[in-house]
C-alpha cells in the first residue's frame, strides 16, 4: 500500500539557529542605536541585555546538556571583541556574566546546576558578580563579612560597593567569609537569587568612563539554601586560579582590545572618507607613525590574548607560576596597551576628532572607558603577585 501523498511532501528544512557571531552582532546593533543615552545618563543597556535574553546568548557557556550554546572561551573573546568595538560597558556586562555562568559549570552542586543552566539558556537569568568589599578593596582573596549557617540556610549580610548591572541583575555569585572561617582567607562563593535578597543601593553611579556599565553600590541580605555554595565551603581559592581569573583576564582583555580596535577603525574610516579630503596629510610622518604605533600596540594585545588563549585550552594545571604570570601579563598589558591605543590616536586627530564629544571617532568615550582597565582589579596588585610568582620560575619556562 502506498503512503499518503501528504508524508511523501518533502518536511520543509528546520529553520537553521543563527551561528553565535549572527547573535552578537544582533546585540552589537542594538547597543549601538541606545548607546548615546546611556552613555550621556549613565544608565543600564536594558535593550541590550534584552537582546541577550532573547538572542540566547546569556546562555553561551551553558552546556547543550541544559539547553545552553555549549560556546568556548574563544567564542566568548569573539564576542567580548565585537561588543567592545561598539560600547566597553555592554562588552563587559556580557563577559562578566560569563565568568560567573562558567565559574557555575564547573563548580555548582548538581542540584544548583540543574536548577540555574537551564533558567540562564533561557535568557531568564543576567548574572552580578559581587567580589569587591570595603575596606579590602580589590583584593580576591580575603572577606570580610561571614555567612551565617542557620537552620534555614546560609545568612547573607554583605556590603558591596561596585556591582555592574546590579540592580537588573537576576542573581549574584557573592564571596564571604565561609561559616566556620578562622581567618578573613577563608572565602566561601555562594549563589543567590535575588528574590532570595533584599537588595538596598546606595549613593548614585556618576563615573568617568563605563558609564553605562550602571556599577552601583548595594547591601545585599537574606538567607540562601546551603547547596547555594560554588566548590567547597573556603576554597574561592581553587574557584579563582581555574575559573574566575582565566575567565576575568581572557574576556575583559577582550573588551579592552575590541575598544581600542573599534577606535582605530573608525580613525582609519574618518582620515580616507572622501568627507575628509584635504583636511588631513595622510603622507604626514607624525600621523603615520602614530597610527603605526596604535596597530602595533593592538596587535599585541591581540597576539597575546590568542596565545594566553591557547596556553589555558592546552594547560593541565592553571595554577602553575608559568600560567599564572601569563595570564596576569595578559591582563595588565591589555589594561596598559588599550589605553595608550587609544591615547596615540587622541594624538593622531587632534582636538576635532580626539577630544570633542561629539565626533564619530568616539576616542573621548574610548578614552575614559579604557582607564578603568587598570583599576578593574588594580594591575599594581597583579604586579605584586607576578613579581612573586617570578621568583618561582628560576628557569624562566616560556610556553
Ligand atoms: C567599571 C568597573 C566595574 C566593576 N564591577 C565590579 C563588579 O561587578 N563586582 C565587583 O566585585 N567589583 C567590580 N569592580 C571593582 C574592581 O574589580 C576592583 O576590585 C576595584 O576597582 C578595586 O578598587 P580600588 O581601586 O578602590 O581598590 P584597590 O584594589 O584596593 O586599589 C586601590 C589602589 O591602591 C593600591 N593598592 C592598595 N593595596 C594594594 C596592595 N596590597 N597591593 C598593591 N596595590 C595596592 C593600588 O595602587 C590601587 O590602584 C569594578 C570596577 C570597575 C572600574
Amino acid at each position: 500500500m502506498s503512503a499518503p501523498a501528504v508524508l511523501l511532501e518533502p518536511h520543509a528544512p528546520a529553520p537553521e539557529a543563527p551561528s553565535i557571531d549572527d547573535r552578537v552582532r544582533d546585540v552589537a546593533t542594538v547597543a549601538a542605536e541606545h548607546l548615546a543615552r546611556h552613555e550621556r545618563d549613565a544608565t543600564f543597556p536594558v535593550e541590550a541585555l534584552d537582546r541577550m535574553r532573547d538572542t540566547g546568548l546569556l546562555g553561551l557557556l551553558v552546556p547543550r546538556t541544559h539547553g545552553g550554546l555549549g560556546g568556548t572561551s574563544a567564542d566568548v573573546i569573539r564576542a567580548g571583541t565585537a561588543l567592545g568595538r561598539v560600547d566597553m560597558s555592554v562588552a563587559m556586562i556580557f563577559v562578566m556574566h560569563c565568568q560567573q555562568v562558567a565559574a557555575l559549570v564547573r563548580f555548582a552542586h548538581p542540584r544548583l546546576r540543574d536548577e540555574l543552566l537551564p533558567e540562564i539558556a533561557a535568557g531568564r537569568h543576567y548574572l552580578a558578580s559581587v567580589t569587591t568589599e570595603s575596606g579590602k578593596g580589590g583584593h580576591l582573596l580575603t572577606s570580610q563579612s561571614a555567612l551565617t549557617a542557620g537552620q534555614d540556610g546560609l545568612a547573607v549580610d554583605r556590603f558591596a560597593p561596585i556591582v555592574t548591572g546590579g540592580e537588573h541583575a537576576d542573581g549574584f555569585l557573592v564571596t564571604m567569609q565561609s561559616p566556620h572561617a578562622t581567618s578573613a582567607q577563608d572565602v566561601s562563593l555562594v549563589y543567590a537569587h535575588r528574590d532570595q535578597l533584599e537588595t538596598e543601593r546606595s549613593g548614585d553611579w556618576d563615573p568617568l568612563g563605563m558609564r553605562s556599565s550602571h556599577s552601583v553600590a548595594l547591601r545585599l541580605t537574606g538567607t540562601v539554601p546551603a547547596h547555594h555554595v560554588i566548590g567547597e565551603h573556603g576554597d574561592f581559592r581553587t574557584i579563582v586560579t581555574t575559573v574566575f581569573a582565566p575567565m576575568a583576564h581572557l574576556g575583559w582583555s577582550a573588551c579592552w582590545l575590541g575598544t581600542a580596535a573599534g577606535a582605530l577603525s573608525r580613525v582609519v574610516k574618518l582620515l580616507r572618507s572622501p568627507k575628509n579630503r584635504g583636511r588631513a596629510d595622510l603622507d604626514s610622518e607624525l600621523l603615520l607613525t602614530r597610527l603605526s604605533r596604535a596597530r602595533q600596540r593592538i596587535d599585541t594585545v591581540h597576539a597575546l590574548l590568542e596565545q594566553t588563549r591557547r596556553t589555558v585550552e592546552a594547560a593541565p594545571d592553571l595554577s602553575v607560576p608559568r600560567v599564572q604570570l601569563l595570564l596576569n601579563g595578559l591582563k595588565i598589558t591589555a589594561a596598559e596597551q588599550s589605553y595608550r591605543a587609544v591615547d596615540d590616536l587622541v594624538d593622531a586627530v587632534g582636538m576635532r576628532h580626539g577630544y570633542l564629544k561629539d565626533s564619530p571617532t568616539r576616542l573621548e568615550q574610548s578614552l575614559r572607558d579604557l582607564r578603568s582597565a587598570a583599576l578593574n582589579y588594580s594591575n599594581d596588585r597583579l604586579h605584586l603577585v607576578d613579581g612573586k610568582l617570578a621568583l618561582l620560575d628560576s628557569e624562566v619556562r616560556l610556553d
